[in-house]
Parts: C-alpha cells; structure tokens; sequence
C-alpha cells in the first residue's frame, strides 16, 4: 500500500476527485472513520480538504483529513443538527457588488463580511458594471470603496463586461483558493468568464434550486483556473451569509466596532442601547460608519433576515 498526499477538488458525495501531490488525480472513496474537527457533519470530506490517501492497486481510499485552516458550512434543515461542509481551507471570499442593476444593498455586504470574519476567511470585494454608474453611483462607489478599504477589506472596480483586460482581478484570484459570491445578476458569470474562458460555474442555477428545498446534493466542485488558484463553485455557497453568529459575539465581526468596544462601560455591552457605550460615541463621532452600525444593529435585532 501507498500513501499519497492530495487536495480534494470534487465531492459527488460519496466519491472525491483528489489531486495527489505527484499531479495524477484519482477518484477516491473513504473508509473507516475519518477524524474530524468538532463538528457533526453529513460529509467528512469537502472541497478544499487536504487529504492522506491510500493506494493499492489504482483504488484510492482516504485515509485522514489534515486539521483545517477554515471551513464553510451549511446548516441542515432538519431536526439533525447535523451540518454539512461545503469547503475547507479557503483562502479568501470575494463578494462581487453592484451600486446599481441590480442593487446591492450595504447590510447585504455587512452580512457578508461578517460571516466571512466568523469563518476565519479574508474578505475582498469587487464592484462591478462601473460603466453603468452615473454620478451619484460613481460618488457612491468611491465611498464605498474608501469605507470598506478603510476598515481593511481590498477593493477593485471593474466592469467585467466593457473592460477587455481583467488583469487586477487575475492578480487577485491567483494561487488562491476563492469562493465566490453575490446576488443573482450582478455578473458572477460574465468576470469569471472574462479572466477564465469557458469556465461555467453552477453556483447560482443550482442554489435556486437549493432555496425551494427541493434538492441536497452535496457535489462540489473546484475549478482550477489556468494562471494559478482555484474557484470554488458549490451550489450552497449562496446560504453564505447565513451562518448561525450568536448574537453576543456579533460584534467580534465588525472589525471596527469590535476595536471601539474596549471602552465601553459594561463589558457584555450589546451596542444597542447601554448607557457608557464606545461603539455608539464612535459612530457619533463619526469614526464608525453609520451604514456599518445599522448594518450591525439590524442583524442583531434580526430586522432583516432577508438578503436583500
Ligand atoms: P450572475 O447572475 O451574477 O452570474 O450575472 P451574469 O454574469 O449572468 O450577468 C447578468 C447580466 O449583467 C448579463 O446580462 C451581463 O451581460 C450583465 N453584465 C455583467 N457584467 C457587466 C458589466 O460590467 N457591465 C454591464 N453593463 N453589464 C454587465
Ligand atoms: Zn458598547
């Protein structure tokens, strides 16, 4: 028996697509029992997962799992409570906005971003369709652009339907593991298409299919992209920004406010109503966007539990 090291990059749900280090891939089963993190999950093994296998005779079996550096899940719908992996180890997720057609709106992005923050994976965003901009949504992208880049999230404009050369968003996907997202429309297809042709993610038709309830496939799949890294296409990676955040430790998630919250009175302030609150002095004092603590407070009262 061989024993290879790989990364996973297709889920079926019983069988994984692994890459082994010698560059073969092989179609791989699991056998036994795989040590996990803590959680309880329906699949042991997701995309991303770098993996120990075992080979005799051109059957491949793995073996172990290496300890993640992150890992999405969703949660399942059912009385389980059992979660499911969508992927693991990612290196960064990338939220593709649009000011206008259609309208992304900012708490939609705070979701976003938090998530990503309780997940442990860094955040980039990219702002598309800046040929459609007029004025106002050209003032309205550079405040965006400033607000976000301000707290620590890397930002590109492009227009991935004008611009021939996409060459900062190349920049930015190569030699990483990326999931990608945004709502329906935004042009997901249109920017991966332009910096990799021929390359057609499911994301978005199947999760369509996800939200009705109607279908749990577990396939997953990475793409490789031909100048380094790899896309991440999982139909559930539309429930995102749905993780289940506590919500005393929401703020942990806003940077910025997290940052503030050392000087607040009370140290289980919820920055809502407390008297002796920093978080709340800092938004006053204009050192913390006011769209960023509505954002903020609108998930923690869970006013918005739509994603739009
Ligand atoms: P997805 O649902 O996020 O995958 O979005 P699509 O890639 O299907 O794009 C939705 C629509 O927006 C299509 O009609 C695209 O041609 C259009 N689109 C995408 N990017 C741009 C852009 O940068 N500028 C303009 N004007 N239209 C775009
Ligand atoms: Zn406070």
């Amino acid at each position: 028996m061989n024993r290879k090291e790989g990364l996973v990059i297709k889920s079926t749900g019983s069988r994984y697509t692994v890459l082994l280090d010698d560059s073969t891939m092989m179609l791989c089963r699991i056998r036994g029992r795989i040590r996990l993190d803590d959680i309880r999950s329906t699949n042991p093994v997701a995309v991303g997962d770098e993996v120990i296998v075992d080979v005799q005779d051109d059957e491949g079996v793995i073996s172990e799992v290496k300890s993640r550096r992150n890992y999405i899940i969703r949660k399942s719908t059912n009385l389980s409570k059992e979660s499911q992996i969508l992927a693991a180890n990612v290196d960064q997720a990338v939220l593709i906005v649009t000011i206008n057609y259609p309208i992304t709106t900012r708490v939609f992005v705070d979701r976003f971003i938090a998530a990503a923050e309780a997940y442990g994976i860094p955040v980039r965003l990219i702002f598309n369709k800046i040929d459609r901009y007029d004025l106002p949504h050209q003032r309205m992208l550079n405040e965006w652009r400033e607000l976000y880049e301000g707290i620590g999230y890397p930002t590109l404009a492009v227009s991935a339907k004008k611009q021939e050369d996409l060459d900062e968003v190349k920049q930015l996907l190569k030699d990483k593991i990326s999931v990608l997202n945004g709502h329906s429309g935004v042009g997901k297809s249109t920017l991966i298409n332009r910096v990799e042709p021929g390359l057609n993610l499911k994301t978005a038709e199947i999760s369509e299919i996800h939200q009705s309830g109607r279908h749990t496939t577990t396939f997953a799949e990475m793409h490789p992209l031909s100048f380094g890294g790899y896309i991440i296409d999982t139909p559930g990676i539309r429930g995102f920004g749905l993780i289940h955040i506590e919500k005393e430790e929401l703020y942990h998630y806003f940077k910025e406010i997290f940052n503030a919250a050392d000087g607040c009175r009370f140290n289980n302030c919820t920055h809502s109503n407390e008297p002796g609150c920093a978080v709340k002095e800092a938004v006053i004092n204009g050192e913390i966007a006011q769209s960023r603590y509505e954002s903020y407070l609108s998930i923690l009262l869970n006013k918005n539990e739509k994603y739009r």
